[in-house]
């Protein structure tokens, strides 16, 4: 039993004697959002739909352990594979603020860990498992549209938001996840539209470039969290190989030529990186072009002895910013309290099945009640 493959499914019908134009149907139904097995692709003749079920598993996640946090506004899963590997998706819901409506985003996983090993973060800490298919970062999303979740609605009306910024590195993945936007995109399948959706890199130029010309549309994000080479090397060590000048004539590129707003990541690391002298240099790369500045407070990680820089700092480093004409702005971080840092979750359940997980959370929540 495994993923569905496209050229091994044809192969299959055709062996059962299965008219071609069966596997564009089944293809289009493992994602559709209101279908939780193959049972449900009433489209199909139900022989068919017995023997797909025999033969392959509708979702490429074989178990999922989810846990919620801020009131239930957060909710992340860890997703066990086919094979074993475990990734991370997270759902984030956003009550409404002034002219803005209630939003959800989703944060998504590209890799099973990641091979860009920035200390401060947790996916880094663990190293890399391997890359994921499209199906595999589909069907993230997919859990969250599926029973008993069914967080989502209707995907076509826009009201959410896809971010890689779960486990790995996109752009080291880049064919299968420019396959997996188009999936997402694809008007029989979710209909998610490309600037509902944002790639997070860690600066692999030549990505960069590619999505120019690929996916003009999706949204850019680039984890910059230091403004000289010397800072960022140590941060961010594929900084040797695409330093911050290159990264940062990338992000322009991208702005001139698809005419978007990039937006640079900056994790606040206290007494690393929020010096007002980095504040005054991230101001020089940011100004006078389509850019924004995202600060996020650390999430310190068991693998790391760093904490977040506190609110004064955080407030400091933002007027410098804004005084150098730069538009910024904070970002909550969610989750703490079940350490919701990309890659943590995992790092806590390892060495544990999710089935017994699963049944802790289980006998938790009959002696809460009880
Ligand atoms: N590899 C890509 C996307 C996944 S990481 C990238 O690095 O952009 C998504 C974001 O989470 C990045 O901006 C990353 O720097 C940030 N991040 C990782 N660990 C974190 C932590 N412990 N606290 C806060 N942000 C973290
Ligand atoms: Fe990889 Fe991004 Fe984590 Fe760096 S921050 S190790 S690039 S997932």
């Amino acid at each position: 039993m495994g993923e569905i493959d496209p050229v091994p499914l044809a192969a299959w019908l055709d062996a059962r004697g299965e008219p071609p134009y069966r596997a564009a149907q089944i293809l289009a139904g493992i994602h559709r959002p209101d279908a939780s097995s193959f049972d449900d692709l009433t489209e199909l003749p139900r022989a068919l739909r017995a023997a797909l079920a025999d033969d392959f598993r509708f979702s490429t996640i074989r178990d999922s352990h989810v846990l919620r946090a801020d009131g239930g506004a957060t909710a992340k899963a860890v997703h066990e594979l086919e094979d074993g590997q475990r990734i991370e998706s997270v759902l984030m819901r956003y009550a409404a603020r002034g002219s803005m409506a209630e939003r959800t985003t989703i944060c998504i996983s590209s890799q099973a860990g990641c091979a860009v090993a920035c200390p401060f973060c947790a996916t880094g800490q663990a190293g890399f498992g391997r890359q994921l298919t499209p199906g595999e970062i589909v069907d993230q999303v997919l859990h969250w549209h599926r029973p008993p979740w069914n967080a989502l609605g209707d995907a076509r009306t826009g009201h959410y938001n896809i971010v890689f910024m779960g486990m790995g590195e996109p752009l080291n993945n880049a064919d299968r996840v420019f396959e997996a936007v188009r999936l997402l995109n694809d008007p029989g399948r979710l209909g998610i539209g490309a600037r509902h959706i944002t790639v997070s890199t860690s600066g692999v130029v030549p990505g960069m470039d590619r999505m120019v010309d690929e996916l003009p549309q999706v949204n850019l994000a680039i984890s910059l969290h230091a403004a000289t080479d010397d800072l960022r090397d140590e941060l961010v060590p594929i900084n040797r190989k695409w330093p911050v000048a290159e990264v940062v004539a990338a992000g322009r590129r991208f702005a001139a030529r698809t005419g978007r707003r990039v937006s640079f990541e900056y994790v606040m690391i206290d007494g690393m990186n929020d010096s007002l002298d980095q504040a005054a240099r991230l101001a020089d790369l940011a100004r006078g072009w389509r850019s924004h500045v995202n600060l996020i407070p650390l999430n310190p990680t068991p693998g790391s002895r760093r904490s977040g820089t506190p609110a004064a700092g955080i407030e400091r480093f933002t007027r410098v910013l804004r005084d150098g004409g730069v538009t910024v702005t904070i970002r909550d971080t969610r989750g703490r309290e079940i350490d919701a840092a990309c890659g943590q979750l995992h790092a806590q359940l390892a060495g544990r099945s999710l089935r017994e997980a699963n049944a802790a959370a289980r006998d938790a929540a009959t002696t809460a009640s009880s």
